[in-house]
């Protein structure tokens, strides 16, 4: 048996050598799909069945593209440069860049993340003097995209009320701003990728022609829109009547022939003319997808588990392998994934077994607060660690990002390092957006969103009036705001002219390798100095120096993409990279960190040690999923995917007390906890009440007597000028008694008796105290 295959087991083994034919591997976690996929590319590759050109295959995130790449590299003698493995996004940004004209698209187009979205919608409510609160531009944004991943341009949408239709008319607004800006949003890439391939037939063929070998992992979670677009890469030729429209509401066409798995053709050979040339060779890619249903923890974004039906059903799908043999997790963590991911009704069905002993039990803590839950893991995580565990070996896990702030408190204060991934995103930070912004318009003049965040940035004496008659003057002209400057007149004006000048001067240096370009604008945009005078600005200086690296590293990595002459495609490269990378980034790496981020960002990761934290009613499962049986099975999937990113051990703690969005919460523990059998968990704190969790509505009386983790409890200050058996009084609660005080700064809070009204909590940076 080749090297590539030893070790996998019969079902694996058989998913990775299965003849070329539509295939899904359904399987749950751990279970190795990721493991089978790539592991089918590089014998697809290696037995001469497939060239690395005629391979496409779709991971989740940017960096699961990576490893996969590293992988094949270290299996097989082949440059893995150029291959066709990426996100959707990425893989459609791709195309749409080589096609640009063909999809109407200017060749250095920008790609709009989700904040650019949102401010380029306000700017469009501004401009047409819309009623913002009537339609809030976050809604208008969802219901966008939402149009978009169901195929549906303007045209397309059916509106019965009044409501809807000025939507409508939004919707298409924002289009023909986009379009005269030469940008796109995310959904925009995807649909716009479609829509190019459905009407250009040439090219169509040619990449149905070249991609024998389509494969995908995280199925479960691909969308309407990502699904009809593998659909038509797919091909093939039509068999037989189609089936009918499972989702009449889309504006997708059917199949462009769905053919069953005789009509892939990938086992045709390799077609001399891969690559090049639009001949008339057989067509039509096979599917090989993976994924696993308990695992679907997208819905909020339109994910469909249907699809994994549909794709059974449209393309004949005559193998479905299952894998049960879980590799990653000790036994009792796998019950417990078992245990919990029962209680849900629908699902697909499958059990987890592993030949790894059980382990050690699951522990649990119950945390006074949630100041009190990030010192005990940050006491953990020292204690690990000094027993010789890796720190980037550990995982963090919390549901929601505003969770994190209070833990990396914890972690900087005993200064511990960590990682974020997700929430406090790199390419996001202020100080970047902008930096990038000079760059987009270096790339594009015409980039109007790029205009508007830079134009008085670092302040230029331009005023919201000048700005007014600049917009008035664009949309009156149809042009970009840019080139609207000079009918601007005044002082307004003259400062508008200038910024135009700057502008024109960094264009000037555009043939400059990237790095340097990066540094030239940085300091010619004066944000540098901005930064350089600004009390907290150290950070986001080093952040900036951060940008330059990662301008070099881009171009070590990826190679110049730019031919001679024409430099300007490494900067659209990049920053089309800054955007499709945002949140996987992050300065400091290669340090032993703790990771920390959201459940969802950890799909597909393991780590030796995974601390789940908050596991509360109304954080985890979130309060706006309790309600509909719907959102708590896919809380409960969110849930499962937690557990099984832990090799050997597991930790799961929750608070009574939690400070969120400057309100303190008293929560019940997580239903979660008690699906999990009594028996594998093992509690590092006095449970409070026998056969339950009973809390009581006054924290402070069900609070375990004694210390934790040797911490102490009750001793600390907030120097908020505060004290314990100070009289206060309250707005609404009235008089009471200081009788506890915690955390410091913004932190602070204090717990006071207020007799008749109780006992509570209270943020004082919130709540407005007076000695009484
Ligand atoms: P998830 O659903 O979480 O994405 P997965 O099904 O993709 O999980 P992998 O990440 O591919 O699972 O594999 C889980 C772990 O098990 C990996 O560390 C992988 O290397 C290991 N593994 C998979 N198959 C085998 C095998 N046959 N022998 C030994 N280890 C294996
Ligand atoms: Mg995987």
């Amino acid at each position: 048996m080749s090297d590539l295959l030893r070790g996998l087991n019969p079902e694996q083994l058989a998913a990775v050598t299965l003849p070329p034919q539509h295939a899904l591997i359904l399987a749950g976690a751990g279970s190795g799909k990721t493991r089978v996929l790539t592991t089918r590319i590089a014998w697809l590759i290696s037995t001469g069945q497939a060239s690395p050109q005629s391979v496409l295959a779709v991971t989740f995130t940017n960096k699961a593209a990576k490893e996969m790449l590293t992988r094949l590299s270290s299996m097989l003698p082949i440059n893995t440069r150029g291959m066709w493995i990426g996100t959707f996004h990425g893989l459609c940004n791709r195309l749409l860049r080589a096609h640009h004209r063909d999809a109407a698209l200017p060749q250095l187009f920008q790609i709009l993340d989700s904040a650019d979205q949102l401010s380029a919608v306000k700017r469009l409510l501004k401009s047409l003097n819309v009623d913002d609160e009537k339609f809030p531009p976050r809604e208008l944004c969802h219901f966008i995209n939402a149009q978009k991943e169901a195929g549906l341009r303007p045209s397309a949408v059916e509106a019965w009320d009044d409501y809807t239709r000025k939507r409508v008319e939004l919707y298409e607004a924002y289009e023909a701003q986009c379009q005269k800006e030469g940008v796109v949003d995310f959904a925009e890439l995807l649909l716009r990728s479609y829509e190019l391939l459905s009407r250009n037939e040439p090219l169509r063929r040619h990449y149905q022609e070249r991609f024998r070998h389509i494969l995908v992992d995280e199925f479960q979670d691909t969308n309407r829109l990502q699904y009809s677009w593998l659909r038509q890469l797919a091909g093939g030729q039509a068999n037989g009547p189609h089936p009918p429209n499972p989702r009449p509401t889309t504006g997708f066409a059917q199949p462009v022939g769905s053919g069953g798995a005789e009509q892939c053709s990938a086992n045709s050979h390799l077609h001399p003319g891969e690559g090049g040339g639009y001949s008339e060779a057989p067509r039509g890619a096979c599917i090989f997808a993976v994924g696993d249903d308990d695992q679907s923890i997208y819905a909020f974004r339109g994910a469909d588990v249907g699809n994994m039906r549909d794709f059974e059903r449209e393309f004949k799908v005559a193998n479905v392998i299952r894998l049960e043999q879980n590799y990653r997790s000790h036994g009792n963590i796998l019950d417990a994934a078992n245990a919990i991911i029962k209680h849900n009704a629908r699902r697909l069905g499958k059990n987890l077994w592993t030949e790894a002993g059980s382990g050690e039990p699951i522990r649990v803590f119950e945390a006074w607060s949630d100041l009190d839950e990030a010192r005990w893991i940050v006491e953990e995580v020292k204690a690990l660690s000094r027993d010789g565990h890796a720190r980037a070996e550990m995982a963090l896990l919390y549901r929601s990002n505003a969770q994190s702030r209070v833990l990396e408190h914890a972690l900087f204060a005993a200064g511990l390092p960590y990682r974020v991934y997700g929430g406090l995103r790199f390419f996001e930070r202020q100080e970047i957006k902008h930096a990038l912004a000079y760059l987009r318009l270096i790339a594009n003049a015409g980039d109007d969103t790029a205009f508007a965040r830079v134009v008085n940035f670092p302040t230029r004496g331009i005023g919201a009036r000048s700005l007014e008659l600049l917009q008035d003057a664009a949309r009156a002209g149809g042009g970009s705001l840019m080139a609207a400057i000079p009918q601007v007149a005044g002082k307004g004006g003259a400062s508008l002219a200038k910024f135009a000048e700057l502008v024109g001067k960094l264009r000037e240096a555009a043939h400059l390798p990237l790095p340097e370009l990066i540094e030239h604008v940085v300091e010619l945009s004066g944000l540098r100095a901005h930064y350089q005078t600004e009390k907290e600005g150290q950070d986001r200086l080093a952040n900036l120096d951060e940008l330059v690296n990662a301008g070099a590293n881009f171009i070590a990595e990826e190679g110049a993409v730019g031919e001679e002459g024409e430099l300007s495609a490494d900067l659209a490269a990049f920053l089309a990279h800054a955007s499709l990378e945002a949140g996987e980034h992050q300065a400091g790496e290669g340090d032993d960190a703790l990771q920390l981020m959201t459940v969802h960002s950890a799909k597909g990761l393991e780590f030796n040690v995974v601390f789940i934290s908050g596991l509360e009613e109304g954080l985890f499962p979130h309060e706006n999923a309790i309600l509909e049986a719907d959102g708590l099975e896919e809380e409960r999937r969110l849930m499962y995917v937690a557990v099984t990113r832990a090799r050997q051990r597991l930790y799961l703690s929750h608070a009574q007390t939690r400070m969120l969005h400057g309100q303190t919460r008293y929560n019940l523990p997580s239903r979660f906890l008690e699906e999990v059998p009594a028996g594998l968990l093992k509690w590092l704190t006095p449970r409070v009440a026998k056969g339950g969790f009973a809390v009581s509505p006054v924290p402070a009386l069900c609070v375990p007597s004694g210390t934790f983790s040797g911490m102490p409890r009750r001793s600390e200050t907030t120097g908020s000028g505060w004290r314990i058996g100070q009289s206060v009084r309250h707005a609404k609660f009235g008089e009471g008694v200081v009788i506890n005080l915690e955390g410091s700064g913004q932190d602070a809070r204090a717990q006071i008796n207020f007799g008749a009204a109780g006992m509570k909590w209270l943020a004082l940076s919130v709540a407005k105290l007076e000695a009484a």
